[in-house]
């Protein structure tokens, strides 16, 4: 949770110069200051609906009384719950960093994961590989992103300090084909989990879905029900632009959930509640640094408290 607070630290900083200095206790709540109250919250990119939702409910309960602090945060902070907690599918474990994962019942799990080039995917995965070893579970990467020799070299690099074992085909390679060869050596070496990197090319969406779709076939071939997870790595720093590119990726991958990289290095971190509104998937992890234990489960309860503490 400190972790996460740091990261969140610029976010806070504009919540706390843009917006708290306006509800001090005793003042009366109009329309001018919720207008200002709305920027605010926009400024740290959460985006017109959630903020719109938030004004909404200060407007009902507030507008022409005078304002009691902690009932304002109370009310800010149950609707941002309510919007990041979506269709109640976010009910996992915040004490066991596994659980928003869902793992196989027998066999390899398989974890595909995607995302454009540069938005942490590979130091994304590396970091997921750790909590997975830490929680004693036998990782296989597969380095499927065969057009970046620098990527391959990354993950294996991570895969030496990590002690799991690392496919990798020469460059050019059909990533279909590392995909299935990782699945493989999972399942002859009793891995618990697999997880496959792709392209992050920036490509048209019939090449991106005609890739990801041979992923799909041959991956669930070798290993049925796979991949169980299928992860999008978001740039948190990209902020609104990254969306849409985002959403290309996430039809194309049928993304299960999202991994938000680089939350640390922003004073937008209200993208977190965009993101859950516009794209209708969970965010399961945060990255709040460029080391390996840099990697969160994301809560919505512990995003809101240390947005708001
Ligand atoms: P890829 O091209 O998507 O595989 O991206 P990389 O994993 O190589 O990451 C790109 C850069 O972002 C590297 O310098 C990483 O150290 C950095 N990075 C990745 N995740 C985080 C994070 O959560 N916080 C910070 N501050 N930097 C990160």
């Amino acid at each position: 949770f400190d972790k996460l607070k740091g990261a969140l630290q610029k976010t806070k900083d504009v919540l706390r110069t843009d917006v708290r200095d306006l509800f001090k206790a005793g003042v009366i709540l109009d329309e001018p200051k919720l207008e200002e109250f709305q920027k605010g919250l926009i400024t740290t990119d959460m985006g017109v609906s959630a903020s719109n939702q938030i004004v909404e409910d200060l407007r009902k309960k507030y507008l022409g009384r005078t304002m009691v602090l902690d009932e304002v945060w109370g009310t800010v902070k149950e609707r941002l719950r309510i919007i990041l907690v979506g269709k109640g599918d976010v009910a996992w474990d915040s004490k066991n960093p596994l659980s928003p994962l869902k793992l196989a019942e027998s066999g390899p799990t398989v974890i595909l994961v995607c995302g454009v080039n540069g938005v942490g995917k590979t130091t994304s995965i590396a970091k997921l590989a750790k909590l997975l070893t830490k929680s004693g579970k036998k990782v296989v990467l597969a380095a499927g992103d065969t057009f970046r020799a620098a990527a391959v070299e990354q993950l294996t690099m991570w895969a030496k300090r990590l002690g799991c074992e690392i496919v990798t085909k020469p460059s050019g390679s059909d990533p279909a084909s590392v995909a299935f060869e990782g699945c493989d050596r999972a399942v002859t070496t009793g891995a618990d989990v697999v997880i496959i990197d792709t392209a992050g090319r920036l490509q048209t969406h019939q090449n991106l879905m005609q890739e990801l779709g041979k992923i799909h076939r041959v991956i669930g071939k070798r290993i049925p029900g796979a991949p169980h997870e299928s992860l999008l790595v978001l740039d948190a720093t990209t902020g609104q632009n990254g969306l849409s590119q985002a959403s290309k990726f996430s039809d194309a991958a049928n993304c299960t959930g999202l991994v938000l990289a680089k939350l640390d290095g922003t004073a937008k971190g209200g993208i977190v509640v965009a993101i859950r509104e516009q794209m209708g998937i969970p965010v399961k992890y945060v990255g709040v640094g460029e080391q390996i234990d840099d990697l969160e489960l994301f809560s919505p309860d512990d995003f809101v408290d240390a947005l708001f503490s």
